[in-house]
């Protein structure tokens, strides 16, 4: 196996044609056959290439090659978003009168899917604080057939101890699904401690120009069949450009996380003293209550972390109106750095006692960091939390 910088350059190379070193795109929604024969051979194929674009598609296959030897797993497939890909997931591993166990923080999406639309197929769901091993295990009940696990998780930054949690799951025949949007593989390989299935809201880091809506997931062959099976019928497929958009953006993966690692430490550190910052969540810094875990399970600590503005709503509102470089716009994992008040953005998409329940506070701020200049970013953030402050003041 080569290294991460070399798997996301080469870990398609046989996956299409010599010759072009810029893998086509193939924008075809249908592929012709020589013979009945063949064109059967194809259509009863798992995850084919050159059958039906919805079934697959070369540009599919290359991102899931890619993804899944980052990953250090079999194989994979990609997903019209990271949404289709835990939707997809879900609707594979789960009968009605099962039991899924889900985390208290965690992307607002897969909140709704599991106390949600899943409820009304008879699937039933208990929420858990994901810093407590023992609430995954108190959870736990005859029927739990699977563990949402997200880490670090959004936007407030929590960790889940992937070992014990992966094997909790496991000595109750539970599947232990991680989201591993906010880490990529570049800073944690949860297959590597056992997971299951490993799933990306591609849109995020992956892609990372904020220019394409993907999703994928990744695991051993005989499970990721078994979400393709559902894929099929769910119907959440990629568009070619759209793959070709994503694996473009994959290339430069590994370079682009050392960017983005550096520049949230370092801003987690520096705002970490600012007067008008009450707390910042960034598992990188020694004050947050997992660093040590953060630093077991973890290769480098992400791109995003939040903080708590001790001023509140006003505050937060403050410091967004202020920033000249940030942007404020929903996502995160781009080149660019965003910045978004959740409480704010998530009204419109978790119901009020959900949210209240999340612990996201009124003065929450996620900063997802670009790859713009470490100084520019902390000159940035510096004078728009003085502006806070002198409004406080
Ligand atoms: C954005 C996000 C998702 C959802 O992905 P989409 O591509 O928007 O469907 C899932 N998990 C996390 C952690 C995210 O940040």
């Amino acid at each position: 196996m080569t290294g991460i910088g070399t798997t996301a350059i080469h870990g398609d190379d046989d996956l299409h044609p010599p010759g072009a070193v810029s893998p086509p795109i193939v924008q075809s929604a249908t592929f012709g056959a020589e013979s009945d024969e063949r064109f059967t051979e194809v259509a009863t194929q798992v995850r084919p290439d050159a059958f039906y674009t919805r079934y697959g598609n070369p540009n599919h296959a290359q991102v899931a090659a890619v993804v899944a030897e980052l990953e250090g797993v079999e194989t994979g497939l990609v997903t019209a978003s990271g949404m289709g890909a835990v939707t997809t997931i879900a609707l594979a591993l789960l009968s009605a009168g099962d039991h899924v166990i889900v985390q208290r923080s965690t992307y607002g999406g897969t909140t709704s899917l599991a106390t949600g639309l899943l409820t009304r197929f008879g699937v039933t769901c208990t929420q858990v604080d994901q810093t407590d091993v023992d609430a995954f295990a108190r959870a736990l009940t005859p029927r739990t057939r699977l563990l949402l696990v997200e880490t670090p998780s959004n936007p407030l930054l929590e960790l889940t101890d992937l070992t014990a949690v992966i094997e909790l799951a496991h000595a109750h025949g539970a599947y232990a699904v991680v989201d591993n949007t906010f880490a990529t593989p570049v800073n944690q390989r949860p297959a590597a401690l056992g997971a299951d299935l490993v799933w990306h809201s591609a849109t995020k880091f992956l892609g990372g120009h904020s220019d394409v809506t993907a999703g994928v997931v990744v695991g051993s062959a005989e499970l990721v069949d078994r979400v393709w099976q559902t894929a099929i019928v769910t119907g959440a497929t990629l568009g070619p450009i759209d793959s070709w958009l994503l694996l473009r953006g994959i290339r430069t993966l590994p370079l682009r996380m050392a960017r983005h690692n550096d520049n949230a430490l370092a801003l987690a550190r520096e705002l970490e003293a600012h007067p008008a910052v009450a707390r910042v969540r960034y598992p990188g810094l020694p004050s947050h209550p997992q660093h040590d875990l953060a630093t077991k399970q973890m290769s480098g600590y992400g791109g995003v972390f939040s903080l708590d503005l001790a001023g509140g709503q006003p505050a937060a509102a403050t410091l967004l109106a202020e920033l000249r470089l940030a942007k404020r716009a929903a996502s995160l994992g781009s080149v660019s750095t965003l910045v978004v008040h959740p409480r704010s953005m998530w009204a419109g998409i978790v119901d009020t006692a959900q949210l209240a329940a999340t612990g996201i506070g009124e003065g929450l701020v996620r900063v997802s960091t670009g790859i713009e200049d470490t100084a520019d970013l902390l000159a940035d953030f510096t004078r728009a939390l003085d502006a806070v402050a002198g409004q406080a003041g």
